[in-house]
């Protein structure tokens, strides 16, 4: 089994091969590497294994910082720790240079614990990334953590939009009930019906498979094998059908990245 990890860190005091050889593991065939300067040299150093994504600070950090991460050759940039709401006017140049770069855009999203640092969980709802999706429809977008708490918030857009994505990691996606994430997973439209579909749907509690086809596979800090136990038994426990299991174990993210071929074409 092929997998690619698109959330995880590579912070300043860190060495970039004790990350690397963190995040590796059987199948890994991609890590996207967060951070700064560092990021630069370890894809430059694993060109065949690390996705570079600059980080971003909007507010502390100016719209130019994109164009500093695309003369690096990164292919996208993570945001997070925003001094505004993600939405906001003055945010909206890093978006338009991101999408006119061909980068990917990606995100923290929901609760952000710690302080000292003038910022909300409310400026990461991920209702912050519809404005971004509605105005950017060309730029490729994945939430992290799902939203937390905003679970269905971030479904919904899964459905609403072409380009947004959502990775599942964090410490309380893993904690909360088989029960309760059965019930988030069930969340749809009625579009989903099919046309002139009107009459409600009170009975129908079954999992929306098609809300993991919108779901990457990312760890954060933790080394993969925590992700990968869990991503393995929810699909088992949701019954997953395996074609969607592969786009959310890499496939999708190759596709967001525009790598799909060369994926492909590994063995495995
Ligand atoms: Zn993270």
């Amino acid at each position: 089994m092929k997998i690619i990890n698109v959330h995880a860190h590579l912070w300043d005091d860190q060495s970039v091969e004790e990350r690397v050889e963190h995040y590796s593991c059987e199948g890994m065939v991609r890590i996207c590497l967060i951070g700064r300067e560092k990021v630069r040299i370890a894809q430059e150093r694993y060109p065949d294994l690390v996705i570079g994504l600059g980080m971003v600070q909007p507010g502390s950090d100016g719209p130019e910082i994109i164009d500093k991460y695309h003369d690096w050759g990164l292919p996208g940039a993570k945001f997070i720790t925003p001094s505004a709401p993600y939405d906001c006017d003055a945010y909206l140049p890093f978006y338009e240079k991101l999408a006119n770069y061909g980068m990917v855009a990606t995100f923290h999203t929901g609760y952000l614990g710690g302080s000292g640092r003038d910022t909300s969980t409310l400026w990461m709802h991920p209702m912050t990334l519809d404005r971004i999706a509605r105005n950017f429809t060309e730029l490729r977008i994945v939430g992290y953590h799902l939203g937390n708490p905003w679970y269905t918030d971030a479904c919904s857009l899964a459905l609403c939009y072409d380009n947004i994505w959502w990775e599942l990691s964090g410490g309380t996606v893993r904690a909360t009930p088989l029960s309760y994430l059965k019930t988030v997973f069930s969340f749809r439209t009625l579009d989903q019906y099919g046309p002139g579909e009107l009459s409600h749907k009170l009975f129908d509690e079954s999992v929306n498979h098609a809300l993991f086809e919108k779901f990457c596979f990312g760890t954060d800090n933790p080394a993969p094998v925590y992700m990968i136990d869990f991503m393995r038994d929810l699909m088992e426990a949701l019954e997953v059908p395996e074609r969607t299991r592969e786009l959310v174990w890499w496939r999708n993210a190759a596709r967001i990245f525009g790598i799909e071929d060369e994926i492909v074409a590994l063995p495995g």
